[in-house]
This record gives C-alpha cells, structure tokens and sequence, in this order.
C-alpha cells in the first residue's frame, strides 16, 4: 500500500508521498522532508489520537523509533493536513516491526517469570512482568492478524485530516481542501473528514478515475485501511451541499431604470469579455448595473468551477460544506495591496483578483485607489495570472475577470450636465432646451474647470484607461435613448450564453484565452475570424485617421466589434458593428478627447 497526504502550494493540491523505517537504536519520530512547524507537532497530534484506538496500537508504535520521509523532499509542508496520513504511516510502520524480536522479548520475560518462581517478596516483580508478557502477547497477536492484509493492501490512499487528539476526529484543514483533493492521482482511495463530505463529492463527480471516501475519525480510517470496515463513499446530494452565495442580491436589468447605453455597453462587455468603464453622478445604479452582471453570465463549466472553489478554499473562505456554483462577483472598496493582489500572511493567500476569476470584479470610484495598485491593476489586466514571489518560488493565482470600473467625470460629479436656469430641471446632453422653456440657453451644472475635468480624468492614468475597452456615460437624467430590444435578464443571459459559445469555438484551447478581449494582437485576430469585407475595412481604415492613435486601440475596436457581431450571430463585421462599438467605447466622446 501506498500512503500520500497533500499541501497547498498556491491554489493547487500537491500530493506528498509518505514512506517510513523503523530504527532500533533510538526511540520517538524523525520527520524528514522540510516538514514546518505545524506539520511537525502534527506527529504529537498523531500519537496522542492513536492512543484513542481500540486495541494495543500506541503500546506497539512505542517500542521502536521511527524516521518519517515527505517526498518531494524539497518544497517546504505546512498543512495541517497531514496529521492523516503521518498517523496511518506510524501504524502501518509499527505492523512492519520484526516479529522475531517481539517473540524474543516474550521468551526472554517468560524465562525471568521462571526464575522467580514461588520466591517470597518477589510477587510483585511477577505480577508486573506477567503483565508485560501479557500486552506483548495481545500485540503479537495484533500484529499476525493484520500484517497479511496489509501486505496485500495495495491502494494507494490519499489521506487529508487533521487529528483531534482527545476524541481522534478528523477535521478539514483550514486552507486549500478543496486543492487538496483535487491532486489526487488517477486510481487513488481519498480519505476525507466527513464534514467536508460535499467538496469530496463535487471532485469525485467529475473526476471517476478516483475513489473519494468520507471517515468520521482515525479509527474508521485505520480500519478501512485494515480492511475491517466497508468504506462508506461520499454521495452527491444537493441538500447537503451549501451553495455559498457571493451576492445576496443580483438586480434584474429589467428593474434597472433607463441608461439604456450603459446596458447594451454591459452586455457587450459580458459577451466578449471587455472590461468596462461606467462614468456618472454619484449613487446613480452604477453598482446595482454591475451586480446585475453576475446574473447574465453563463454557468460555470466544470473546469472553472473547479478553480474557482480552489482559489475560495485557499483563502479559508470555503467551510463546511460550502461549495461555490455562481460565477463570483466581488467589490473592491479601500484595500491593501495584498487584499487586492494576493500574498501578505502565511500561507500566502490569494487576492481580490483571483476571487473575482471567472466573474466580475467592481471597482467603484477605482481612480481613488492608490497610484502604485492602478499601476499593479494594469499588469494584472495584462497577464490575467497574479504572481506572488515567495521565497525560492512563485506562486501563481489565476485572475481572469471582467472588470467593471465606475467612477465620477469629474470632481462634482455633474458633467456634461445641464439645468434650466427658470425651472431648474436637470438634463443630461446631447438634448439642447428645456422643453418648458425653449428659449431660454441651459446652463452647465458641473462646476468644475475644464482643467480640473481633464486632470480628474488623469487619475486613472492612460495605460489603464487603454485596458478598459467599452467606456459609457450613464445618468439618471438620460432620457434621450430608446430601448431597442427586450433587456430582461434571462433573455440577455441566453444572447450572452450564444456570443460565448461562438467564441468557444473560435478560440477554444488557444493560450491566450476564449473570449474576443483575450487575442493579444492583429494577427491573431486574423487568424481566427472571418476576412473583412472591403467596405469595412475602409471604414475601418477611416476610422483609425480620424479617432485611434494606437495599434492596440485598433485592434480593441476590431475585437469589440466582432463581439457586438457575435452577439448578432453574423459571421462578418459590419459597419453597423463598428458604429456601435465606437460608441461604446468612447472614441468620439469628448471627455476621452479632451475637449470638454
Ligand atoms: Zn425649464
Ligand atoms: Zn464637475
């Protein structure tokens, strides 16, 4: 049989084989292998919960000593976890010992009873050593009972827990189960902590080429292991399993009010993967649109299901039976940098952007956050993998998220606003007049200077501005847009679902990713998509004079484009496309210009 346990490095399980010797010289336990602190008071745990067995086991580990090896023998262990597994290799080892030596140690004692005989004042000596002869005969016993199976055992056991030593329990470590589990090898027996029965079950759901088996507590596993206990599989049962909710609650686009642009600019963000950038008034439904985005997503497939629930069990955050089943949606409000990117404590936990893989990531009022994480923001943006370098090793988090950005225009929050100077009703431009007082011209509400607009608009600074592809206004006092088609979530989801499912099948499998914001350059994008008819590209080509500076720009403008085409289910650009995505991302809009 072969034993294994597993540590968390970064999100992923890594399976650690256990091999152990005996040592007649010297007594106790050596742990070979980089074992840290925790792992090495998880022997102490160990030996105090073998003494919760029934039967002589901590009698019989207490005559040798023993050397513990955790290959690979290079990378640190840290988990708790592997109480488990240390605890059934001291077992196994101690069956191991040489029963010659047992009997000998018998013969030996039985000759000294002898000796003794029906002398007067010796009765007690007798008495002790009768008893000695009598555990080591229950332990010889033990031993020639169990050591046939075990050498016919021949499963490899995946073993995570950690040891209750005054009942023997066995409990879910705090970090990284769910990566855990997951590292198991193809053919493996998992044995986990009843409690975390779901995580067990989610895994072995997709995964048949593994055996995952819930235990209540040391003795079920060890007799398991003997063989004298049917092993009781985890069961998938929907009831159980706790679904850890991330939004408590999801708007629908239906009961959001008007900005009509700003819907239609989500839509397409979601669709094609684009992150967004919404400018408005304060307190105006710019995170009520973004939560609403978690609801128009597709389901997670099960790969990214996967690690979603390995981020959020890294950081501690899965108890129980919490399993995550929701794309995530996740608000950055005031952070640290190590909230945001990852890192910081022991273990290093992963951040923010990598809670947000596969959803959405809400920066509300993002050009207040500090300059030096803007600028990490943007590298992160870039690779889509947080890395965090920690001592000889980097750790990678995935972060692939939608980011939703919004913040305020300008420093009062009104521009491009205008009020009736004679009834004081507020519009939102391009409309002109009041229509209670046409004649009158209406009056700027912002207050801010055009210098103040444009250095205010700085703050996000222009590489990041550039790695936001749709940029929309949205205010209250939009009124002069028409809703084109029905904008109920569940029929947007189901748009969205089919614009994804094209991309799929475009890109599926390429590094870069499978969403039209992932393709790094033009020529990838020629690669996988339909040739431009000759009038588009001269519209194109028009276009980039008038507007686009940059090659990457270009090339954001195409990939917009596709994706407002694939929400069409049309296999070419058309001009009408890219019409739409210079609006949405703002090319012509004079607060991107500069001219205010
Ligand atoms: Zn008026
Ligand atoms: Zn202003």
């Amino acid at each position: 049989m072969e034993i294994y346990g597993a540590d968390i490095s970064g999100i992923e399980g890594q399976s650690i084989r256990f091999t152990a010797t005996k040592e007649l010289e010297r007594r106790g336990v050596t742990l070979l292998g980089l074992a840290q602190k925790v792992v090495r008071e998880g022997f102490q745990r160990a030996a105090k919960a073998i003494e919760t067995l029934e039967g002589d086991w901590s009698k019989i580990l207490c005559n040798h000593g023993y050397t513990i090896q955790l290959n690979p023998a290079e990378t640190p262990k840290t988990s708790s976890g592997l109480d488990l597994p240390i605890a059934i290799m001291l077992l196994q080892a101690s069956i191991l010992q040489n029963i010659e030596s047992l009997s000998a140690e018998i013969e030996h004692l039985e000759k000294d009873v002898e000796k003794i005989g029906e002398k007067e004042g010796r009765e007690r000596l007798k008495t002790e050593l009768l008893e000695k002869i009598d555990s080591l005969v229950r332990q010889r016993e033990l031993i020639l009972k169990y050591r046939k199976h075990l050498a016919e055992n021949k499963s490899k056991y995946l073993l995570i827990g950690t040891l209750d030593i005054t009942t023997g329990r066995i409990l879910t470590p705090e970090y990284g189960m769910f990566g855990m589990i997951s590292s198991a090898k193809t053919g493996f027996d998992v044995i986990i902590p009843e409690e975390s029965e779901a995580h067990g079950a989610v895994i072995s759901k997709a995964r048949k080429d593994i055996r995952v088996i819930k235990a209540a507590d040391l003795q079920e596993v060890w007799n398991i292991v003997l063989g004298v206990t049917t092993p009781r599989k985890v069961s998938y049962d929907s009831k159980q399993i706790k679904r850890k909710r991330l939004t408590h609650y999801v708007p629908d686009l239906k009961a959001i009010d008007g900005v009509a642009l700003a819907k239609r600019a989500m839509v397409v963000a979601l669709a094609g993967g684009h992150n967004i950038l919404l400018l408005g008034p304060p307190g105006q439904g710019k995170s009520m649109l973004a939560q609403a985005a978690t609801k128009l997503l597709p389901n997670l497939s099960h790969d990214e299901m996967f690690e979603v629930n390995k981020i959020y069990s890294a950081k501690g955050e899965l108890k129980g039976n919490e399993v995550i089943l929701d794309r995530p949606f996740q608000e950055v409000t005031r952070v640290t940098e190590a909230a945001l990117f990852g890192g910081g404590a022991r273990p290093p936990l992963p951040g923010l952007v990598s809670l947000a893989h596969t959803g959405v990531l809400l920066f509300d009022e993002i050009n207040l956050l500090p300059l030096g994480l803007i600028q990490g923001l943007r590298n992160t943006l870039n690779d889509r993998v947080q890395k965090i370098q920690r001592l000889n090793t980097i750790i990678e988090y995935p972060c692939n998220f939608i980011m939703i950005a919004a913040m305020n225009p300008c420093e009062c929050g009104w521009y491009g606003h205008l009020v009736c100077p004679q009834c004081g009703r507020i519009f939102f431009s391009p409309i002109q007049e009041c229509p209670e007082h046409p004649e009158l011209k209406l009056q700027r509400k912002c207050i801010c200077t055009n210098l103040k607009i444009s250095r205010y608009r700085d703050t996000l600074t222009q590489p990041l501005l550039d790695r936001i592809d749709l940029k929309v206004f949205l205010s209250p006092y939009d009124k002069g847009q028409d809703i084109e088609y029905d904008y109920a979530s569940s029929t947007v989801r189901r748009q969205i679902q089919a614009a994804r499912d094209i991309q799929q099948k475009r890109y599926g499998g390429r590094e870069f990713g499978n969403s039209n914001a992932c393709v790094p350059d033009r020529s990838q994008f020629e690669k996988y998509t339909s040739p431009l008819d000759s009038n588009v590209k001269d519209f194109i080509e028009d276009t980039c004079r008038r507007l686009i500076d940059t090659k990457r720009k270009e090339v954001k403008l195409l990939l917009v484009s596709r994706t407002i085409a694939d929400l069409d289910g049309a296999s070419n650009i058309r001009i009408k496309d890219i019409k739409e995505a210079i609006s949405l991302m703002g090319l012509e809009h004079p607060y991107f210009r500069g001219s205010f």
